[in-house]
């Protein structure tokens, strides 16, 4: 027809589908779990637009998912009557990769088809995992609110371009048929399907049906009796006893676009004030787009099991971004919007619910005496410490749990891991010793190898390396921790308390006497550039070493404010 257009895919496209085509290939039912991910999310898109607008529904208000094959033809159907693509959707979702991150992803691959495999499944494979077992794809969509000649069909053999033109489709919603590559024909069996539906989407809290089949003369024949194949009900308003650690980490893949399995999870329903169920995830790896402060995060909100919307973005505190899972709430109006979020006390309610159970959960990996709950909890600092970090200066009421949980490399070991805590540094202070004490820099090495820590590697004290970006935020809210205070060793007025050495001061004041006039000439030659100039005992090795004022910022941070041209 006229209407029909031949477009290329964004390039993006192209990489994504030759990668995808090469390296899920051992893994390739996954196609089945992405498309029923995306009809179901086309059926809670339409169930929250119809909030406001009764009549998309039309006379079809039964939302669900139809799996059907084609023995001879060789194809499979995804149908839903979800909401639908207009023709100007289609080109924008099924022809360009809209997801945030998408360039650090291409950036990140490295041509290793191992390692590559890994990103793809950190990226979400998505709709373009079709292509995997199909050599040409059809999407038939009707835009619910379009009349039926306003359908789009979309075609494309998963090469370099794609089709599209207006046909007619009696009904609203979406088909996408899979025309199977040669070899591919074991996916043509009730029984397969079945089993796949089973493991990778049972969650799905529509019915995803089939035809029934029946066994006629020794042979399976099809009838047209319909038949639900998952459990279609939502798994977190079942008992926990009920589900198994795989439906969790299904659950889990289809709610955070993941492909890997979640670090942990924690399930409860909360009554009291508020009542509602949670269930939330930490990931076992960061997302690419975990320092964009534009990319989506938060969880998604239900209400009385109704989907309500994605990244509720005011159910999570932002140090807490990287959590994923569900809120289902007993009590909020079915027509709140993210307006009224923004004011709801029932939903700072929630939310601080969500957080301290978060910590909590934080909190019992990271004090378990199982060395796989640790090993846990070096993995989920690892991904996410950094931005865990900044929750000391953003969450007053949860300052101390979350300081407990802080973790940081230290003199005491050698590497730049991070893994002493505050508690571990208080139980090795050495006698005498009043506070935890530590050195600021831009790069570990830097830390490690600062001159203002030589009096205490002399005097064999312990000092915690801080170079991540977030440290200066972290001990400018952080002074005190099960009240010892936080020290600077760049700091002028360093004063060590009772670990001070009597004899050593009395000789650094006799040699200031000495030396008065070599400092006066040094801070006659440095002018302006410096304070004060002094005789100091806390090197043993360099020569001299720059201290920031007590109450100056360290210098540090001095340098990351001009580096940020402040
Ligand atoms: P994601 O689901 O993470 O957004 P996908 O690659 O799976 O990524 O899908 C891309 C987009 O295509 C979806 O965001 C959606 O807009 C559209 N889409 C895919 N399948 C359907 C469908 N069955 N009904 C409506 N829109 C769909
Ligand atoms: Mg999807």
């Amino acid at each position: 027809t006229a209407s029909r257009e031949t477009l290329g895919f964004q390039t993006e496209v192209k990489q994504l589908l030759h990668l995808m085509i090469h390296s899920l290939y051992s893994n390739k039912e996954i196609f089945l779990r992405e498309l029923i991910s995306n009809a179901s999310d086309a059926c809670d898109k339409l169930r929250f637009e119809a909030l406001n607008n009764a009549a998309l529904y039309g006379d079809d208000s039964e939302l669900k998912i139809r799996i059907a094959f084609d023995k001879a033809a060789r194809t499979i159907t995804i149908s839903d009557n979800g909401i639908g693509l207009s023709r100007e959707e289609a080109i924008a979702h099924l022809g360009t990769i809209a997801k945030s991150g998408t360039k650090e992803f291409f950036s990140a691959l490295t041509g290793d088809q191992a390692k590559d495999a890994h990103l793809i499944g950190q990226f979400g494979v998505g709709f373009y995992s079709s292509f995997i077992v199909a050599d040409k794809v059809t999407v038939v969509s009707r835009r619910a609110g379009l009349d039926a000649a306003q359908a789009v069909r979309w075609e494309s053999a998963g090469e370099g371009d794609y089709t599209v033109e207006m046909v007619e489709k009696a009904s609203r919603g979406t088909d996408v048929i899979l025309h199977l590559r040669d070899g591919e024909d074991d996916f043509l069996s009730s029984w397969k399907l079945k089993s796949i539906i089973r493991k990778y989407s049972d969650h799905i809290t529509l019915p995803i049906l089939m035809k029934k089949e029946e066994w006629k003369d020794g042979e399976q024949v099809m009838t047209d009796e319909d038949e639900t194949v998952n459990q279609a009900n939502a798994l977190w308003a079942r008992s926990k006893s009920e589900i198994s650690d795989e439906q969790y980490a299904e659950f889990y893949k289809h709610v955070a676009h993941d492909f890997e399995e979640p670090l942990c999870w924690t399930h409860a329903k909360v009554e009291g004030k508020q009542e509602y169920t949670q269930l939330l995830y930490i990931p076992a790896r960061a997302p690419f787009d975990l320092w964009d402060r534009n990319a989506r995060h938060g969880i998604k909100l239900y209400v009385r099991r109704v989907f309500i919307m994605d990244d509720a973005e005011k159910l999570m505190p932002l140090y807490l971004r990287f959590v994923r899972g569900v809120v289902d709430s007993a009590d909020l109006p079915l027509n709140v919007s993210r307006e009224i979020l923004q004011e709801s006390k029932d939903i700072d309610n929630i939310r601080s619910g969500c957080t301290r159970k978060v910590l909590s959960l934080l909190e019992g990996m990271a004090s378990s005496d199982d060395a796989a709950e640790k090993e846990k909890y070096a993995k989920f600092w690892e991904a996410f410490g950094a931005v865990l970090k900044e929750g000391v200066g953003e969450d007053f009421a949860n300052k101390d749990k979350i300081a407990g949980l802080l973790r940081f490399a230290s003199t005491h070991g050698d590497g730049d891991k991070q893994v002493v805590s505050l508690a571990d540094y208080i139980g090795r202070m050495k006698e005498g010793q009043e506070k935890i004490y530590y050195v600021t820099a831009d790069s570990f090495n830097a830390a490690k190898n600062s001159p203002h820590l030589e009096i205490f590697r002399k005097k064999g004290i312990e000092v915690l390396l801080l170079s991540d970006r977030v440290d200066e935020w972290v001990v400018g809210h952080l002074t005190e921790f099960e009240g010892k205070s936080l020290q600077s060793v760049a700091k002028g007025g360093l004063d060590l308390g009772q670990l001070e050495d009597e004899a050593e001061k009395k000789e650094a004041e006799k040699a200031a006497d000495e030396f008065k006039e070599l400092l006066d000439k040094v801070k006659g030659a440095l002018g302006e550039r410096v304070k004060e100039v002094r005789i100091t005992h806390r090197l043993t090795d360099s020569p001299s070493c720059l201290v920031a004022d007590e109450h100056d910022p360290s210098g540090n941070l001095a340098r990351m404010l001009k580096a940020a041209g402040q």
